[in-house]
């Protein structure tokens, strides 16, 4: 195997293993509630990580619990309109909302997306931006109106469904996580 296959490798395990570490953290945290689904145990929300020209996603319907390298697609190029994936796993279904920030922000190199029910309760105390609907899966266009909102925030709330938040690293992602968790906490005990 020749130097630089072996050095990019490298890299790729060491982002598997930021990925498993982050699935893990957010699982303890309960932000990624464990959902049943054709008899299959699968951990709602996913997170991206930014690798090259492109980006590693968590895998649709996978248990985030554990991620291993089955759990994982690599999306290549994010400038490319047409999306070409060589996996056998689909990527998660909030896919554009990944792909448009990375291709926006040029220093963002997460993308987490969970569902946080307190912070989507006390969003407007927490002064979050929210989006006008629901979205599930969105589209590239709906994933505009999120795009629009993550400008002014690097938290914002999805109506009726979960949050999505961005950030130069792991560390920085979830500490505003953890912050904003602890904060809907509090207004929710004292409600
Ligand atoms: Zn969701």
């Amino acid at each position: 195997m020749n130097h630089v296959i072996q050095k990019q490798l490298q890299r790729e395990s060491n982002k598997l293993k930021v990925m498993k570490n982050l699935g893990r953290e957010l699982s303890f945290l309960g932000l990624l509630p464990i959902v049943e689904e054709s008899g299959n145990l699968r951990s709602s929300g996913n997170f991206s990580l930014r690798f090259k020209d492109g980006f590693f996603i968590t895998a649709s319907g996978v248990d985030k619990r554990n991620i291993d390298s089955d759990s994982i697609v690599f999306v290549p190029n994010i400038k490319n309109s047409i999306i070409n994936i060589k996996s056998n796993k689909k990527p998660s279904r909030e896919l554009f909302i990944h792909k448009s920030v990375y291709s926006t922000f040029s220093n963002i190199n997460v993308v987490v997306h969970i569902h946080d029910l307190l912070v989507l309760k006390f969003g407007d105390k927490l002064r979050i931006p929210c989006t006008n609907n629901c979205i599930i899966g969105a589209s590239k266009k709906e994933s505009e109106e999120i795009l629009y909102l993550l400008k002014k925030s690097p938290i914002i709330n999805i109506k009726n469904h979960g949050q999505v938040i961005i950030g130069r690293d792991v560390e920085e992602v979830l500490e505003l996580i953890i912050k904003f968790n602890k904060q809907a906490w509090k207004l929710n005990i004292n409600s």
